[in-house]
């Protein structure tokens, strides 16, 4: 059975720990970095961006998250998570650190203040049995994605139609939404077969 780090510094991490264990696996609150090692998997909650950027820096996780997920860890992350994830973000705090485990620009904050939040169905690339219950927080909008990035969600609706906001490269699976806060289990099932498919290859 796989070992889930979700990682709790901060943010939504109950949830998703929760749904980890729903899916079969096994989870861990992820907050020192001796830790790391023995993780299957990292999933990286909703919350404050930029909070969680002190936070890593200061639990010293940032660099070894960054080797583990340089080898191939498989990651999910939502809404703070996938900007945590990003390559580049487009505004935040100049002095923000991410994880660069995903080659897409995100943009914060996105949808702007008057739409703070809002919810959506969604269709998603590869889940199956209709559509996503999708609810947005003070989300991010990915506005750039890599070669190697598939696309699995865009808005289907309203001023945003078209904006991408979930996607995948390789074993990391990055959402603008909370999955973890409808009960819908796909997003990680899907993520947890991932982290099964990559522990099975990597024997
Ligand atoms: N706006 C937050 C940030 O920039 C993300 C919000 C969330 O995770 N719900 O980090």
């Amino acid at each position: 059975t796989p070992l889930i780090g979700v990682l709790a510094l901060q943010g939504d991490f109950r949830e998703h720990i929760a749904a980890v264990e729903a899916c079969g696996a096994r989870a861990i609150g992820l907050r020192r970095r001796e830790e790391i090692d023995a993780i299957d998997g990292l999933v990286i909650p909703g919350g404050e961006s930029t909070t969680m950027s002190r936070l890593l820096t200061a639990f010293e996780l940032l660099d070894p998250l960054r080797s583990r997920l340089k080898e191939g860890l498989p990651a999910l992350g939502s809404c703070a998570g996938m900007i945590m994830l990003a390559s580049e973000i487009l505004d935040t705090r100049p002095d923000a650190q991410h994880l660069d485990a995903l080659d897409i620009t995100v943009r914060r904050n996105a949808f702007g203040r008057q739409v703070d939040s809002f919810e959506e169905d969604l269709h998603i690339d590869g889940i199956e049995g209709g559509p996503v219950r999708a609810v947005f927080i003070r989300a991010p909008w990915v506005e750039r994605v890599g070669a190697s990035v598939e696309v699995l969600a865009r808005v289907e609706a309203g001023p945003a139609q078209g904006r991408i906001v979930a996607v995948r490269e390789n074993a990391v699976i990055a959402t603008s939404f909370h999955p973890e806060v409808t009960g819908d289990l796909r997003i990680h099932d899907l993520f947890v077969q991932t982290v099964r498919g990559s522990t099975l290859n990597s024997g």
